[in-house]
């Protein structure tokens, strides 16, 4: 007989470690007043021989939160109240390993006293089984959570309420001191949603993607997660949220939609080298969700931006005014500042039209469409408010620098070219500016400008006038038209 297969299943047989089926398993028998045993494998393999077996520290081979039930075990051998018991218990071996071991003992024989004389133990190595059973409860909290999570996706209609649950729950299965979820937009990567940041330090944030060594950059432009580790030495180009805690360890995970990257999860631990594998597979299956989320409000914050916008100018509409013109005059209410509102129209526009078309109309409108918004701050709002007439909405300008705004626009739009040959024809606007009382509407401010607009068209047009309360009893009150 070959001599090489015979040695390799003895090995096997005997040597505990050898990773053989047999050794896993082990039968020991023993004679307590005498002190003798035949041992198994199993506690060869943890270093411990007959002398640890029967020394007075014996207990101490066994980790200190298993050995009341140890004891509790033995003293009911020793008892005489039962013959047969079975125990899980954590093992420490000579070389300092934790080894899960269950034993089952069974009583041989007793003396008179009824102390056990002869018992054996069945031993199995259990360390593996108690990894997959805790792997397997691990992954049930990773399931259970990924299920509410798609709940609370699919419930709520509120996208930052999503964002906060989906972090939330993130940080129920995978360890991280702050996150972020980031849109991509136009080149860049701005914070939806956070955990761990205080909101004014996240709002408006912002983070290049521009340049490799950012590993924003790189997880964007490779679709991959990047795991990194030592966050100051391998990546020069990193950006963090100002004043707060350095952040060591870092892991992003693009989210991509459809085989776009629509955004990034970042998460973000002051521990070094503290990412791995297993907290990519996580954080991966819920991006795919999160990018679900990002990329449907994305599309809803387009969608509403379209219908709040003029297709010919490019301006807001009159729903804009309704809704984010509405906004600013709540704002002022609520600050206590005064709003401006100018009502501009175009001077004899039906003449324009009538003698030059209805396209070259178009764009001579385009044109002052453009021109307005050109001379007006960031923080005002220009609507087209009908056919040839604007609306602007000045957040905190009083009526004296409503006035000068007017006065402005007045003198610089006529200026304007619409084409090689000819420049904009005239305008005329109605000033009107108040702190909004609790009784004012939007509305109201509207009307003001429209008689206060009316009375520079009467005045000859290419005028700019501030409504006064002489207006409201002239009778020249008129119904709107555009
Ligand atoms: P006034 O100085 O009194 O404002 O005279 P006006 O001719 O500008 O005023 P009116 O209200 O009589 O005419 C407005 C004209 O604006 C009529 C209409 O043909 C034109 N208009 C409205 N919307 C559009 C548009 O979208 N494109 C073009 N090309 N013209 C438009
Ligand atoms: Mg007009
Ligand atoms: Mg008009």
């Amino acid at each position: 007989m070959d001599e090489k297969p015979y040695q390799l299943f003895s090995a096997m047989f005997l040597n505990p470690t050898a990773g053989g089926i047999l050794s896993e398993n082990g039968f020991t028998v023993i004679n307590q007043p005498e002190e003798q045993a035949i041992l198994s494998a199993i506690w060869q393999n943890l270093g411990v021989g007959k002398a640890e077996f029967f020394s007075k520290d014996r207990i101490s081979l066994i980790h200190p939160e298993d050995r009341e039930a140890f004891l509790a075990l033995k003293e009911r051998l020793d008892s005489g109240a039962t013959d047969k018991e079975k125990g899980q218990f954590r093992f420490i071996s000579k070389d300092g390993r934790i080894v899960w071991l269950e034993l089952s003992f069974r009583i041989i024989s007793r003396d008179e006293q009824k102390k056990p004389i002869l018992y054996s133990i069945h031993d199995t190595n259990i360390t593996e089984l108690i990894a997959a059973r805790d792997e397997i409860r691990e992954r049930l909290v990773e399931i259970e959570s990924l299920k509410e999570l798609l709940v609370s996706i699919n419930q709520s209609l509120d996208f930052n309420e999503t964002m906060s649950k989906v972090i939330s729950y993130l940080h129920r299965v995978i360890p991280f001191d702050s996150a972020t979820v980031q849109g991509l937009d136009e080149g860049i990567l701005h914070i939806v949603g956070s955990y761990g940041y205080p909101e004014s330090a996240v709002d408006g944030f912002t983070f290049p993607i521009k340049g490799m060594d950012n590993p924003s950059a790189r997880a964007v432009s490779s679709r991959r997660p990047i795991i990194c580790n030592d966050v100051q030495n391998e990546f020069k180009g990193f950006k963090q949220v100002e004043n707060t805690p350095l952040i060591k360890s870092w892991l992003g995970i693009p989210l991509v939609y459809e085989g776009r990257a629509v955004g990034l999860l970042a998460l973000d631990s002051s521990q070094p080298n503290f990412y791995n594998e297993h907290h990519v597979r996580i954080a991966s299956n819920v991006a795919d969700h999160i990018s679900i989320a990002v990329e449907h409000a994305r599309l809803h914050t387009q969608v509403k931006e379209e219908v709040r916008t003029d297709k010919l100018t490019g301006v807001a509409n009159r729903y804009g005014l309704e809704t984010l013109g509405q906004d600013l005059f709540e704002k002022a209410r609520d600050l206590d500042q005064p709003i401006g509102v100018l009502m501009i129209d175009i001077d004899h526009f039906k003449e324009v039209n009538d003698r030059d078309g209805h396209s070259y109309g178009d764009q001579v409108l385009r044109v002052i469409a453009k021109g307005i918004a050109h001379s007006l701050r960031t923080n005002d709002y220009l609507v087209r408010f009908g056919g040839e007439e604007f609306v602007t909405i000045l957040p905190n300008t009083s009526t004296r620098e409503a006035f000068v705004v007017a006065e402005r626009l007045r003198q610089s739009i006529p200026q304007i070219k619409v084409d090689a040959t000819s420049t904009c024809p005239t305008i005329s606007i109605g000033v009107f500016s108040g702190v909004p009382g609790a009784q004012d509407s939007l509305h109201e401010f509207i009307r003001k400008t429209d008689l206060a607009l009316y009375d520079a068209k009467q005045a000859g047009r290419d005028k700019s006038r501030v409504w006064n309360p002489s207006l409201e009893l002239d009778g020249n009150a008129r119904t709107h038209v555009t």
